[in-house]
């Protein structure tokens, strides 16, 4: 369990962060907090030179308004969005999915932002990012762009976020009404082994596939999806608790109206 020999870098901005990624190019990994890089690289499954320490940057760390949306850096903790008293009351739906994650050093540490780009299949953030139809910042060395999440998760553990960029932040609008969030958990770790989020009518759908995906309708919510099996549900278990899960959710959501 110790990982191969790297080196350590910790840049004070952005700016040098990007350049580092420029400098160190497939040698070069990003650590935020360290919640899945770390176990990753004790195993050997990760074997990065360079190990580039973003994780007190103290600018991506923030929640927002902004335009009637809530921003929020890549680097806010799973703890700052379980106990953001301005999410709770207008974007319920983001304290409620942090509230599940893991246990309290995992989402003391864990970060939205490294969630989101490792893209496990199993983690709970993309539902709700896809249930709220969020829009995704990265920066690279041409500057900012802006991808919406549908287009975010590519495949297993991949993103849109390129070699060479940084997640910065999550646009999400203002929603109260009509959210919730389901999950049947791994008990050990409690990852979602699926979990459904949803928001005014669109159903994000994690655990389930390789990727997250929206599900199209309530009553096809695996409907073209390669349903995954293993030694947690088989995937016969998995669609089924898709449905109820996207039931449930539906019916919390709507008494919240
Ligand atoms: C015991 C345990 C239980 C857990 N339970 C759950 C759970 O129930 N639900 C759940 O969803 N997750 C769970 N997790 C995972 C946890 O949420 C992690 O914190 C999260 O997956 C990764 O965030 P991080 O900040 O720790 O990222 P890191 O581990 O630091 O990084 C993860 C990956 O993302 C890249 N990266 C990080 N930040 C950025 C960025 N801003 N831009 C570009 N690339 C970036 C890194 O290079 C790395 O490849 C658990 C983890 C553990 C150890």
């Amino acid at each position: 369990m110790i990982p191969a020999p790297f080196d350590y870098a910790r840049p004070a901005t952005l700016d040098e962060a990007l350049g580092l990624l420029a400098k160190h190019g497939d040698d070069a990994k990003l650590l935020a907090g360290g919640h899945s890089l770390l176990p990753a690289m004790k195993l050997r499954l990760a074997q990065p030179k360079m190990v580039i320490d973003i994780g007190r940057l103290p600018d991506l760390r923030f929640i927002r308004r902004e335009d009637g949306r809530f921003a929020i850096g890549a680097l806010t903790t799973h703890y700052d969005l379980e106990s953001s008293a301005e999410l709770k009351e207008s974007c319920p739906l983001l304290p409620e999915v942090a509230a599940s994650i893991g246990d309290v050093q995992v989402r003391n540490r864990g970060t939205i932002g490294g969630s989101l780009v490792h893209a496990d299949p199993a983690a709970d953030w993309p539902a709700a990012i896809l249930a709220l139809d969020a829009e995704m910042e990265i920066a690279g060395p041409q500057g900012r762009r802006t991808v919406k999440a549908a287009d975010f998760f590519v495949d297993i553990l991949q993103t849109a976020v390129g070699p060479g960029e940084i997640l910065t932040a999550i646009r999400v609008p203002q929603t109260s009404a009509r959210v919730a969030y389901e999950k049947f958990a791994q008990k050990a770790s409690g990852f979602a082994i699926c979990g459904v989020a949803v928001a005014e009518g669109r159903i994000g759908i994690t655990g389930v596939a390789a990727k997250a995906y929206l599900a199209p309708s309530a009553d096809r919510v695996v409907e073209g999806v390669d349903v995954m099996g293993d030694i947690h549900a088989s995937a016969e278990f998995r669609a089924h608790l898709a449905g109820v899960l996207t039931r449930r959710a539906l019916e919390r959501a709507s008494k919240r109206a």
